[in-house]
């Protein structure tokens, strides 16, 4: 075969798709990883991460997704810094591109991930990391007995708002409009929470921040009125987006089966897509627990459903 055909290629790196490159590296399959464009994924954009089980001091993200890949590459996988721009599942071996690059592969897993829809305003880029979380489960244990914010009015954002009050002083939902987007027993929930204040009709319009001894650090925010637009300053030390996550799929649009939501959907407790021979893992298909040592998992059991799926193919 030519070289740029391979038994295993794996689109994206995050905890999946290295994870699922370290399995079928040590399966001797010379898994290829097409690394995307945030290589390392999500938990390249968090700081510290305490909660991914054998760091017992916590590690940074980056830090963790290097040692993922160097882990996997230590037993032959290759990373490429690479985007899929095409695929082609309907045809075998099934088809890749990059760009001008066409690779082929007799089988193939996706863990493109997802990513947290954020504002999209500035100063929400220079904080994010610093203050600026989409993750509560992740970034909230930083902020004991300090105020922040919650944006979202959904059950993502009642959850998160809930969760929070675990460690901050005080948690102030802040939604655009004056209905919840959130179910009633979710939304109940925070209005019953001492710790929780609301800012309805309102948007964050800037986040403000300052650097302190060398670092970034969040200490308020610019609320607008989004019925008369008048604006207000609030004092916060974190601002936590809680405005949905959007699935990395539109590359699968009219391949691989979807839900509404644009997940992934894998048959039972499988990795398996519709199509045999193409397996999803992470994010991608995940939208309840989105960890990073769930996705690890799942990457795990995508290398073992290749592997098997490859041997019954007569591919070892
Ligand atoms: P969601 O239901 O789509 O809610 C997103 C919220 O963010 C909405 O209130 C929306 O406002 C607001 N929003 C969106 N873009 C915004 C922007 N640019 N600026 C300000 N606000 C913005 O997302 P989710 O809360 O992440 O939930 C996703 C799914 O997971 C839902 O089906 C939910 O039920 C489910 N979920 C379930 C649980 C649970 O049952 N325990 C927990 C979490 C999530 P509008 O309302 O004005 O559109």
């Amino acid at each position: 075969m030519a070289d740029n055909h391979h038994k295993v290629i794996i689109i994206g790196s995050g905890p999946a798709g290295l994870t699922a490159a370290l399995y079928n590296a040590r399966a001797n399959l010379e898994p290829v990883v097409f690394e995307g464009i945030q290589p390392g994924g999500q938990l390249t954009i968090t700081t510290e991460v305490e909660n991914f089980p054998g760091f017992e001091e916590g590690i940074q993200g980056p830090e963790l997704m290097d040692i993922m890949r160097k882990q996997a590459q230590r037993f032959g996988a290759k990373t490429y810094f690479k985007e899929v721009t095409e695929v082609d599942f309907s045809t075998r071996p099934f088809v890749v591109k990059s760009n001008n690059e066409t690779y082929t592969a007799d089988a193939v897993i996706v863990s493109t991930g997802a990513s947290a829809k954020w504002l999209g305003i500035p100063s929400e880029e220079e904080y994010k990391g610093y203050g600026v979380s989409a993750c509560a489960t992740c970034d909230g244990f930083f902020f004991k007995n300090q105020k922040v914010i919650v944006i979202g009015g959904g059950d993502s954002a009642m959850e998160e708002a809930n969760y929070l009050t675990k460690f901050a002083s005080e948690v102030l939902i802040v939604h655009r409009r004056e209905e919840f987007r959130a179910s009633r027993i979710m939304a109940e929930r925070a209005e019953k929470n001492p710790k929780i204040k609301f800012a309805l009709n309102k948007v964050v319009k800037e986040i403000l921040g300052e650097n302190k001894d060398g670092r970034k650090m969040v200490t308020g925010a610019i609320l607008e009125d989004t019925r008369d637009g008048s604006t207000e300053q609030v004092e916060v030390d974190g601002i936590f987006l809680a405005i949905g996550h959007k699935p990395n799929t539109d590359l699968f649009k009219g391949q691989l089966e979807m839900d509404e939501t644009g997940y992934l959907v894998v048959k039972g407790s499988s990795t398996y897509t519709n199509v045999p021979g193409v397996f999803a893992a992470g994010d991608v298909a995940d939208h309840v627990y989105r960890q990073a040592v769930t996705a690890a998992g799942m990457g795990c059991r995508a290398a073992i459903d290749a592997e098997r799926w490859l041997a019954e193919q007569g591919i070892e």
